[in-house]
């Protein structure tokens, strides 16, 4: 529970700063951007100046990228929960990953039959289950792995959450990529820990993710250890509710997007 506060006292940091300075931070880089590539243009090929004017240009969009991964995640309306198809959703991600991830998805939902709608926002749950699955495929880093997702009705109540006359469902997202380290596991969750490459990770994604996550009313575990691949397990309240429903609010109430 004390580790709850303290994730929910970060986030309000992080969404306390997006919300007021990021913009404005984002004007500034704007302009470094510009000059540098000006100077770019200018700098004789080759020369030592031209490689420390690229470094600034590479430097202040990274810093761009991280503005715009923080703006995204303080306007963020909060969501809508209705009752969605968790394991279609999970089939839209995996539809969208063949596009441009080379590992195979394997999806079981054999023991979610008759039970797998969740209390969800559709968007969000998607980005969950994207965020997820993005991290695996990039632990994994090529063609030789398997991201294994299943979906199920849990048997009772999961530890730490409270009982429901519909119950609960989980979501286990496992790779068969390096695995991660105990000092990474411990700092997984906090804004902008990232162990990739400058420029590849933002180290935003698992906060958002725990943050949808806690909104939801669910739970996020995570079981990894050093070669042994990671797994990302998630419980979501169920619901009984028919799909139908679904469609019906969705048109009683549109979104608005900005
Ligand atoms: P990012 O992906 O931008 O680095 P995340 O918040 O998504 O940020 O993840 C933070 C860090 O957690 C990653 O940099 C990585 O070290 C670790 N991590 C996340 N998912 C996995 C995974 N499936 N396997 C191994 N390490 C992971
Ligand atoms: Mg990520």
């Amino acid at each position: 529970a004390r580790e709850q506060v303290a994730r929910a006292q970060k986030l309000e940091a992080v969404g306390l700063l997006a919300g007021g300075i990021a913009h404005d931070f984002n004007n500034v880089l704007t302009t470094i951007v510009g000059a540098a590539h000006l100077a770019s243009l200018d700098a004789p090929e080759g020369s030592d100046i031209a490689g420390e004017i690229e470094q600034i240009e590479i430097a202040a969009k990274r810093a761009q990228s991280l503005v715009h991964g923080l703006l995204t995640f303080a306007r963020r309306e909060p969501g809508k929960p209705q009752p969605v198809d968790l394991c279609g959703v999970v089939k839209e991600v995996a539809r969208l990953l063949k596009a441009s991830v080379p590992p195979t998805v394997k999806l079981d939902c054999s023991d979610a039959v008759g039970h797998k709608m969740v209390m969800a926002d559709h968007t969000n749950l998607h980005q969950i289950v994207m965020n997820l699955s993005r991290n695996a495929a990039e632990a994994i880093g090529g063609e030789e792995g398997v991201i294994s997702v299943r979906v199920a009705a849990v048997d009772g109540t999961p530890p730490e959450l409270a009982e429901r006359a519909d119950g609960w469902m989980v979501m286990e997202i496992a790779d068969t990529g390096p695995g991660m380290s105990a000092e990474t596991r411990a700092r997984l969750f906090d804004p902008f820990f990232t162990t990739k490459p400058l420029g590849k990770g933002s180290g935003l994604g698992l906060v958002v993710v725990a943050g949808l996550v806690e909104e939801m009313g669910g739970r996020i575990e995570v079981d990894s250890a050093p070669g042994e691949g990671a797994k990302f397990v998630i419980y979501l309240p169920a619901t009984s509710q028919p799909e139908a429903a679904q469609e019906q609010r969705q048109s009683e109430t549109p979104r608005g997007h900005e």
